[in-house]
Parts: C-alpha cells; structure tokens; sequence
C-alpha cells in the first residue's frame, strides 16, 4: 500500500464523476461497481512491475467508459451473413419471415390464448395449435412441436424405447455436431442401441437377425451433414416398414433436415421430404423446424395419433415444451406452406431459389458502389451451400463480390467485417474475401456496403 503509483491514483469517485462525463447508460452505482475493479486491477498491476508511468485519469475513465457500454450492450447480435452458407448454426440457422415476425409480435406484445379454448371457454392444450396444420402437411395423422429435433429424439426413445433395444445401422450412428450423438442420446433416453450391419453396408436381413423381443424400434438416422460413397447398400423402405410391422416394433426416422419442399425443383440432390418418409411407413418422423422448414427453432414430431397421443402424457415433454413465441412463429411459417407460397416468403427457400441472374445484378451494383467510393473489386462466380446438416455436399451457383487487396490483408478485413456494426460474415478464398450474395437479404445491400465502407476506412 505504500507504492507512491497508489497515492497517483484517483479516487473511486473521482474517477466515476470523470466517467460520467460521457454517455455510457449505466446508473451511478454500477459505474462506482466498475471504478472500483478498474482500481483495483490497476493497483494488481504495478505490484507486480512497477516501471511504467501511473495512468492517468483520462485513460482510466477511458478504461470505465469502454466497459460500461460493453456492459449495456446486448451479447446477442443481428448479423448479416455474405458467407455463403443458408442455413448456420453458429449464424442463428434460419432467418424468420415476415408473417413469423408478425405473428410473434402479435402474441407476444399481450395475452393469448396459449393454454386456453375460446370455445369452450375452459383450459386448452399448447399442444393443439400445430396439430391440424403439421397433420395436414405431412399426412400424418397426429403432430407435436418440442424445444428442438435432439429434444424430439429425446422425447420419442424415452416414450417408447427405455429399458430396451433399439437397433441402427452403423452408418447410422452419427455425430450430428453441437454435441447431438445418436448413441449418446440413446444412452440418455434409457434405451439400449444394438448396432447392425457395417459402415458402408447394412442390408435388410442384418435387422431382420437382430430382432429380439427386447427390441422396441428400429431407428434410421438422415446422414445430415456426410456422404456415404462408394461400396454402399441401405435396405429398402418397404423392406424396413416390413420387418417393423411383423415384429411389432416401431419405425422411428430421425429426418434432421426435413423439408416440405422438393430440394430436386431447385437444383439441388432428390431427397425425401418428410411427407414421403410418412408415406414411406415410419411410425414417427422427427426433424428440425429451423433448418430447411425455414421457421423458428424446435423439432417436430409427427406420427399416428395414438403414438402422439402417448408423448403428450409423457412427463419429459414439460421440460422439453415450446414456448408460445415458437408457436406463434411456427404456425405462421407452416401457414405459408399451406398457402403454396413458401419459396416466395420464407427467407430460407428465397435463397435457395434466388436466380443467379439476380445475384449477379446485386453483386454488380455493390462492386459499382465500392468502386465509386475508392475500393477495388470485383464480381466473382461462387458456389453457396444449404448447409446445417442439410443437403451435404450440396452448392448452388452464386455470385459475390470479391474485396482485392485490402491493406493488411483479407484475413485482417474479415476479422473487421466481423466486428462491424452490423456483423458482416464474409469468406475467404485463396486468399481472397468474397461476399456472398445469396445469403445476405435483399433489403440488406446497403447495410453490407455501409459496413464494408466503415472496415475500408480504417
Ligand atoms: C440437425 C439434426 C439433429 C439435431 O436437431 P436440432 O434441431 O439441432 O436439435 C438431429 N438429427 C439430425 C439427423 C439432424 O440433422
């Protein structure tokens, strides 16, 4: 307490009068809660070298004033995505539409009728709102929406498999990514995974002999986010309804992805939408709500009414249930599906397909508008992917803006981009930052030229 740098130092308050010259929209209480660590980290590091000159107040009101504000401002960020990349985790996944926005804000902003039946005027379920509407979708007979599609695999192998066997082939017990296990899962649920067949070749008759009867459901998994190649088999759809139905076993598909649309009309790989693995004959269908559905996150599980009727009583969903927000987005999402008018509003199939030729138009006016303003550029043929464990491997043609040789480098831009107000996610290839337009929203073009600016200048 001796050191002379101590006695340097301002006090606590004058050093929160000084901070409180600027604007930093915390009350004076915190800002003293903050002068005071300020201090105390200074004082921490002249015992222990004492060399340099004792800051001065400016610097450290300076210090306080950075993190107040840091403290005022939301961790959780809008960001516009010119990665490339549809549909990423790390990115939120899907942007919601307009009418899921609404909707959310609609209900939100007051009361509803949540857990309420209008008509009868009595308590109602959370759990009706979707049925009709994802019924109808999908074809099958019976629908429930939980917090997402691990919770949905969660939900259903603790309902109808724990203490026994659940049998998946071993090209099927995949890593997901973000900790989704199918073993683990399993494991957690109570239920026991009895793998068949190998990683590249499991045919019909590896189930057929693993049947016991300690076997509750024969799990098949979407290979969400790899490709099998090669030497590969997979047994048939009506051999797998089949073998459940004479063993009186479930059928239970983990479709991850599940689109209602045809990915084929777009350019992209044929895959099942979930309607055809319903009609296909799986008892239960889980996937996600936020990958190629395009609506807010949860997972959606549909199936016969009797089975569904079973995971409504089950005591996990309580902690598993969606909150009215997601209902509200959800029912609004599945609204434009049903109205035929999903490519045309949710932001997912809008970007899906966007026409090269517009993206093209885009990229050419945001490389003029960068030009104007100083900066080199130019306009580059790119591939853009759906990404989020759908569709893997899968690219659509796109167009993007290319940022040549900015001072430091493109890996130095990238990071400013990142850092930007608005965040702006670009990409770096061969060295070269590319803004992709197919991922950035339309209405966002001035944004990213704004953001792009500010980076160039400084
Ligand atoms: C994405 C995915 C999951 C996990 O879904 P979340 O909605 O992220 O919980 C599970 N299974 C498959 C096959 C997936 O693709």
């Amino acid at each position: 307490m001796n050191n002379p740098i101590f006695r340097a130092l301002p006090s606590v308050d004058r050093l929160v009068r000084a901070a409180e010259t600027e604007a930093t929209e915390l009350p004076h209480p915190e800002l003293v809660r903050l002068a005071r660590a300020v201090l105390e980290e200074t004082r921490q590091r002249y015992v222990e070298q004492s060399d340099d000159p004792p800051p001065t107040l400016n610097e450290l009101s300076a210090v306080v004033v950075g993190r107040a504000r840091q403290l005022a401002t939301p961790s959780l960020r809008p960001a516009i995505n010119a990665s490339g990349v549809i549909i990423q985790t790390n990115l939120g996944r899907a942007p919601l539409s307009d009418a899921a926005l609404q909707a959310i804000a609609a209900v939100a902003q007051g009361y509803s009728n949540l857990e309420y039946d209008l008509d009868a005027g009595e308590r109602g379920s959370r759990y009706g709102h979707l049925n009709a509407l994802l019924a109808r979708l999908t074809g099958a007979e019976a629908a429930l929406a939980v917090n997402n599609n691990a919770a949905a695999v969660l939900l259903v192998l603790a309902c109808f498999c724990q203490g026994q066997q659940v049998l998946v082939s071993r090209s099927q017990a995949v890593e997901i990514g973000g900790g989704f296990r199918i073993p683990d899962v399993l494991r957690e649920s109570g239920a026991r995974l009895v793998e068949v067949g190998t990683t590249n070749r499991t045919y019909a008759h590896d189930y057929a002999v693993a049947l016991t009867p300690e076997t509750a459901a024969i799990l098949t998994v979407h290979r969400s986010n790899f490709q099998i190649i090669g030497f590969t088999h997979e047994p048939l759809e009506h051999e797998l309804r089949h073998l459940a139905h004479e063993a009186s076993v479930l059928w239970i598909d983990d479709w991850g992805s599940g689109s209602l649309l045809r990915p084929e009309r777009y350019g992209l790989a044929a895959e099942d939408t979930v309607q055809d693995r319903v009609a296909a004959g799986c008892d239960i269908v889980c996937f996600s709500a936020d990958k190629l559905l395009g609506g807010p996150q949860a997972g959606l599980i549909v199936g016969s009414e009797a089975l569904i009727g079973r995971l409504r009583k089950h005591p996990l969903l309580r902690a598993l249930r969606v909150d009215k927000l997601t209902i509200a987005a959800l029912e609004a999402t599945l609204l434009s599906y049903l109205r035929g008018r999903a490519e045309q509003e949710i932001p997912v199939w809008q970007m899906i397909s966007a026409a090269p030729e517009q993206l093209h138009t885009r990229a050419l006016r945001l490389a003029q508008q960068l030009e104007t303003a100083g900066h080199t550029t130019s306009v580059v043929a790119c591939q853009s992917a759906v990404g989020g464990g759908s569709l893997p491997g899968e690219t659509l043609p796109s167009w993007a803006v290319g940022l040549e040789r900015p001072a430091g480098g493109a890996a130095r831009l990238h990071a400013q981009l990142r850092q930007g107000t608005p965040a702006l996610i670009s990409r770096i290839v061969n060295d070269q930052l590319l803004l992709d337009l197919r991922t950035v929203l339309p209405d966002q073009d001035q944004l990213v030229l704004d953001v792009v600016r500010a980076a160039l200048a400084t």
